[in-house]
C-alpha cells in the first residue's frame, strides 16, 4: 500500500455555463487535480490524502464533501472560523479563456499555522506531493515551516514530488518565486517543471539546462514537461527523452500538467520505470486536453494501472 498526501489549495471554480452570467459550480486547482486523477488511476489500497485548510461556511462544506466523494482522505483538512474557500471565475471572450481570482484570504494560506498538523497528516507516507502555488500562498514563515516539515519528513524516508508551477501573479516579484522554488527544489526527490514556463522565469535556453539547474540543486529525477514536444528525464545516472503521442484534436489544455503528474507517478511508484511513467503521464494528460474542464474522466493507459 502506498500513502500520498497532496498540500495545496482548492478553490471553487465558476465556469461559463451556456448563457451571459450563467455560471457552474465546481472545485478545482492544481494539486487536487493530481490527487483528483492519482485517485483514479492507483489501486483502492492505496491512500491519497489531501491536505489544505478550508472554513465552516456552505461552500467549504461542499468542498469538502466534493473531495471526500472523489475519494481523498480528508481527516488532515483544517476547518478556520475566520476564512472561507478561494475562487475563480472562467470569462470566455471570443472562445478565449481568462480567469479571475479570489484567493487572497482564503483559509488554505493558512494551513501551516499549526505544523503539527502536516508533521501528523504525514506520518506513514510515502510521497508528499505539492506545487510552486502550494508555496505562493503562503505568508513567508509559514512557507518556511513547510519546508521544514519536508525535510524532516524526508529525513524519515519520504520522498518529496514537486511541480514549480510557476505563477508570478501570486508572488511579490520574480526573484521571491524563484527563490522559492530552488529552496523546495533542494528538498525535492523528483520535481515536474514545464519547459515554457522555466524558460520564461529562469532564462533557461533548453529543457536539458532546465534538468541541469534542477540536477545542480540537489533533485534526484528531473522530468521536463514541454507541451506536445519531447520530455526530458534525468537522473544521476542518465538523460533520455521520451515523445508523448500526437493529439490532433487539443480542446482544452487546462490541467494537462496536473494529470501528466498523476499519470506519471501512479505508474513510476508501481514499478519505478522512468520511461513508461512519462508514457503513462502523456497518455492521460493527452486524453484531458480532448476534453473540455480540469477534471475529466480518463482510462488507466497500459502498465499504469496497481493490481
Ligand atoms: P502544463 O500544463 O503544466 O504547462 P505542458 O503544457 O508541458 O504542461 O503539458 C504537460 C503534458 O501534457 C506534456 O508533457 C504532454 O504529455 C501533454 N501535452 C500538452 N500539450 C499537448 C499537445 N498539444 N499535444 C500532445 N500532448 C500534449
Amino acid at each position: 500500500m502506498t500513502r500520498i498526501v497532496a498540500i495545496g489549495e482548492a478553490m471553487v471554480e465558476l465556469a461559463p455555463a451556456g448563457g451571459p452570467d450563467i455560471y457552474r459550480a465546481g472545485f478545482a486547482g492544481d494539486t487536487l487535480n493530481t490527487a483528483w486523477y492519482l485517485r483514479k488511476l492507483m489501486s483502492a489500497a492505496d491512500q491519497i490524502a489531501y491536505f489544505t485548510a478550508v472554513g465552516r461556511d456552505a461552500m467549504s462544506d461542499r468542498m469538502l464533501a466534493f473531495i471526500d466523494a472523489a475519494g481523498l482522505a480528508t481527516d488532515h483538512i483544517a476547518r478556520r472560523d475566520d476564512s472561507s474557500v478561494g475562487l475563480y471565475m472562467i470569462s470566455l471572450t471570443n472562445g478565449e479563456r481568462s480567469f479571475t481570482y479570489w484567493r487572497g484570504q482564503s483559509a488554505a494560506r493558512r494551513m501551516l499555522d499549526d505544523a503539527a498538523a502536516l508533521r501528523t497528516a504525514l506520518q506513514g507516507a510515502d510521497v508528499a506531493y505539492l506545487s510552486g502555488i502550494t508555496l505562493a500562498i503562503l505568508p513567508d514563515t509559514d512557507r518556511a515551516r513547510l519546508l521544514d516539515v519536508l525535510r524532516d519528513f524526508r529525513t524519515g524516508g519520504g520522498k518529496v514530488v514537486f511541480d514549480p508551477n510557476l505563477r508570478p501573479r501570486l508572488w511579490p516579484d520574480a526573484k521571491a518565486m524563484t527563490d522559492a522554488v530552488m529552496q523546495a527544489a533542494a528538498l525535492t526527490d523528483i520535481v515536474l517543471p514545464s519547459f515554457e514556463d522555466e524558460a520564461g522565469w529562469f532564462d533557461d535556453p533548453t529543457p536539458e539546462a532546465t534538468a541541469t539547474r534542477y540536477r545542480d540543486a540537489g533533485v534526484d529525477i528531473v522530468v521536463v514537461k514541454n507541451g506536445p514536444s519531447q520530455i526530458l528525464v534525468a537522473t544521476p545516472d542518465r538523460s533520455f527523452t521520451v515523445a508523448p503521442s500526437p493529439v490532433a484534436d487539443v480542446r482544452d489544455t487546462t490541467a494537462a500538467g496536473d494529470s501528466f503528474n498523476a499519470g506519471f507517478l501512479a505508474s513510476y511508484l508501481n514499478d519505478g520505470d522512468l520511461a513508461r511513467a512519462c508514457m503513462a503521464g502523456a497518455g492521460i494528460a493527452a486524453q484531458v486536453i480532448q476534453q473540455s474542464g480540469a477534471l475529466v474522466e480518463v482510462q488507466a493507459v497500459s502498465g499504469q494501472q496497481r493490481g
